[in-house]
């Protein structure tokens, strides 16, 4: 069992402060400007018989303070990125949904925001149509778990389904936590958002859509999930393969991999337990090594897919060009 006392922390303010946008608007916090968001949003990649697209929901700049990584001094986590060229007083943080098409299928892994967010995101649709995708296209949308960057999506603001055609498979340790009612009345009350969220997505979802799986299992011909929890109760990655290639979905085994692959160590207020984010963290990007997949991470930088290499104590993500 995982310890109560750390779903019921920090980690979940930080989820209902995602869900409605304040932790990105303080008004007492400097304005750095807007996030550089990409001229095209979306970029295909093929994997053996499959195409995969990666689509950018937009991003979000957050102030750099103390809180943002939970368990190393500011400077230190400033001279990371320094080291790297990036600005050390913000981060933006990209939302990164991604297409698979295989098979005839049209599968969505997680959603962004639609028109639930910040207004520097919901950029997906644009983009979609973009990439000659409609709504109605998606057959499947998989979930990795419940923060609302990953499932505001699947409704609209007017609480329409967003991909009226789609199944949604979510894994069943992370459905279980966060509908547990009981568990949402024991919840302090700045975690209790995160809670009514799942619901305002999830309830009232016909019971034919709503297709809860066993993390570890194939979920659809050629992609598996990987139960990788610590980030959420239930937090899920994804192997696709075709003729031998392979892809990992990582969703947010990392928040932005600058900080955190490079130094998997670190902990983002965003996960939930805290200990077992890490070890998963580091079990994780050990298997995309050593498996030589191609790696893409929902905060991963646009177009948030690449490779990973070990690099000092740590891991490297090098998007592909
Ligand atoms: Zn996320």
């Amino acid at each position: 069992m995982l310890a109560r006392r750390s779903f019921l922390g920090a980690g979940l303010v930080g989820a209902s402060a995602l869900t409605i946008g304040s932790v990105w608007s303080q008004q007492s916090a400097p304005n750095f400007g807007a996030p550089t968001l990409p001229q095209v949003g979306f970029k295909r990649m093929k994997l053996g018989d499959m195409e995969l697209i990666a689509f950018n929901d937009g991003a979000l700049r957050r102030p750099l303070g103390e809180e943002f990584v939970t368990n190393a001094p500011l400077e230190q986590v400033k001279a990371l990125l320094a080291s790297q060229g990036l600005p050390t007083d913000y981060v933006d943080i990209p939302f990164t949904p991604f297409v698979i098409i295989a098979g005839g299928r049209r599968i969505l892994l997680d959603t962004g925001f639609a028109d639930n967010g910040p207004p520097t995101t919901g950029k997906m649709l644009g983009h979609m149509q973009a990439a000659g995708l409609k709504p109605e296209d998606i057959d499947t949308v998989v979930i990795s778990h419940f923060h609302g960057d990953h499932i505001n999506g699947l409704r609209n603001k007017a609480g329409q389904l967003v991909y009226p055609n789609a199944r949604i498979m979510v894994p069943k340790p992370e459905h279980a936590f966060w509908m547990d009612d009981a568990r949402m009345e024991a919840a302090a009350p700045a975690a209790k958002g995160a809670f009514q969220n799942a619901r305002r997505v999830f309830g009232n979802l016909p019971a034919d859509k709503l297709v809860q799986f066993d993390p570890g299992t194939e979920i659809l011909p050629g992609i598996t999930s990987v139960a990788a929890y610590g980030h959420t109760p239930g937090h899920t990655l994804f192997k696709v393969s075709s003729q031998g290639q392979g892809f990992a979905y990582l969703a947010d085994l990392t928040n932005v991999p600058s900080l955190f692959a490079r130094n998997p160590e670190w902990s983002v207020t965003f996960d939930m337990d805290k200990d077992m984010a890490r070890l998963v963290r580091r079990k994780m990007f050990d298997m995309v090594v050593q498996e030589k997949l191609m790696a893409g991470g929902f905060h991963f930088p646009f177009p948030a897919f690449g490779g990973i290499e070990v690099a000092g104590n740590g891991y490297q993500f090098k998007p592909v060009a």
